[in-house]
């Protein structure tokens, strides 16, 4: 599928959207679901006949040309229909709440201290963030290393941030960049926190490390070794040409079933239960215990000319993700999937300050950036074609069969 068919629905799409925002200030003809305007259709030409044409006019005969009122309920009902013929989609943001440095907010491995500015700094980016998300409804799935949680809950007195997060519905989940970190952080959430996690991430990392001969095995062994602690979801950038993804030609850039759409929309949109049992993650495996939610890569942030993601997140950033977006929506519009199709994206909190140890707070101007992006996402949640969700929102929806 061409980019610019794509462009073009998003067009079409932003279109309809903003006639939906504006329907009560519009009175001119749309036309029907059909493309069928009214003065397409074969009219008379008596007073009464309910046209006003030929010599009619208000005065004439003010049966047929009184302001046409009802006609607004009519056009916005054939608009519903158009909308309503597309999916929704559902949206999703991780957040991996991490440093450079794993064990931080601690000054150092051993975890004897925690750096009260640093903890500061961490604290200062989730509101921050979570403030932008909560000015539209929409939620995250953030995902914690367990020196994290423990030096959180340690700095705040208890589990503060973790519980006003969930207050505002957002999923608090588990990340790891080791076999062992997965049950570490899903134990220190649970005896630190009071919270059960069900997702999971950070599952990549285990790959590059035993190298593509073993990828399958490996990131088999991280999938059984996360169901085991009590995890079910995963949220992950399989996504072919992405991020450390030596997956990819192992699979053959085939991960569950249908996802085809990847190099529009930067993700693999349709969640799938790798068969980690059989050592094919690749396959879906219904009724497989796990479900893997694909995630737009980190690296969708590089800018042309730039070798890495940005330091800062700043709206030029926004932008260019914003593609992969509507381009997912497009896609939504084209195929009418029946299936859930989700998108979603990932940064770390640290995109949003300077530095990547939290030695500052986060930028204004990230958190605007951010702000930006949501707004545009929003004019899509507002007309339906969009739903908030956290990873294990849309995992429950994948198996409940919605
Ligand atoms: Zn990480």
């Amino acid at each position: 599928m061409k980019k610019e068919k794509f462009y073009l629905i998003s067009i079409v799409i932003l279109f309809l959207t903003l006639i939906g925002s504006c329907r009560g200030f519009t009175s001119s003809p749309m036309p029907g679901a059909d493309g069928v305007l009214p003065a397409d259709l074969p009219q008379g030409k008596s007073c009464g006949d309910g046209v006003c044409d030929g010599p009619e006019n208000a005065d004439t005969c003010p049966a047929d040309c009184q302001e046409p009122v009802p006609s607004a309920g009519i056009e916005s009902s054939s608009e519903e229909a158009a909308i309503s013929d597309i999916p929704p989609l559902y949206f999703f943001y991780a957040i991996h709440v991490h440093g450079s440095k794993e064990y931080l907010p601690y000054r150092d491995p051993g975890m004897t201290e925690v750096d009260p500015v640093v903890a500061e700094n961490m604290l200062a980016a989730i509101e921050g963030i979570a403030g932008v998300l909560e000015k539209y409804g929409a939620r995250a799935t953030w995902e914690f290393m367990a020196p994290t949680v423990q030096g959180l809950v340690e700095y705040q007195g208890g589990p503060v941030i973790f519980e006003r997060l969930q207050a505002a519905g957002h999923e608090i989940g588990v990340h790891g960049h080791r076999l062992e970190a997965v049950p570490a952080a899903a134990v220190a959430l649970q005896e630190i926190a009071g919270i059960d996690p069900a997702t999971s991430s950070g599952f990549l990392v285990q790959v590059p490390v035993s190298g593509e001969a073993q990828a399958q095995s490996a990131m088999s062994l991280v999938m059984r070794a996360t169901v085991e602690s009590g995890l079910s979801v995963g949220t992950v950038n399989f996504t072919p040409g992405g991020e450390m993804n030596n997956l990819s030609s192992v699979c053959g850039d085939q991960f569950g079933v249908g996802n085809d759409m990847y190099l529009e929309t930067g993700n693999l949109m349709h969640p799938w239960h790798p068969d980690y049992l059989n050592e094919d993650v690749c396959a879906d495996f219904p009724g497989g215990k796990m479900t893997l939610i694909d995630h737009v890569p980190l690296t969708a942030f590089i800018l042309p000319g730039e070798d890495a993601p940005p330091d800062v997140l700043g709206s030029q950033h926004f932008d260019q993700l914003q593609v992969y977006f509507d381009n997912a929506l497009g896609y939504l519009a084209e195929n009418q999937s029946e299936r859930l199709a989700a998108w979603g994206f990932v940064t770390h909190i640290i995109e949003y300050a300077v530095g990547s140890q939290a030695e500052n707070p986060p930028e204004e101007s990230a958190l605007e950036a951010l702000d930006g992006f949501l707004s545009h996402v929003d004019a899509y949640h507002r007309q339906g074609l969009v739903i908030y969700a956290t990873a294990s929102e849309i995992a429950e929806a994948v198996n409940s069969g919605n």
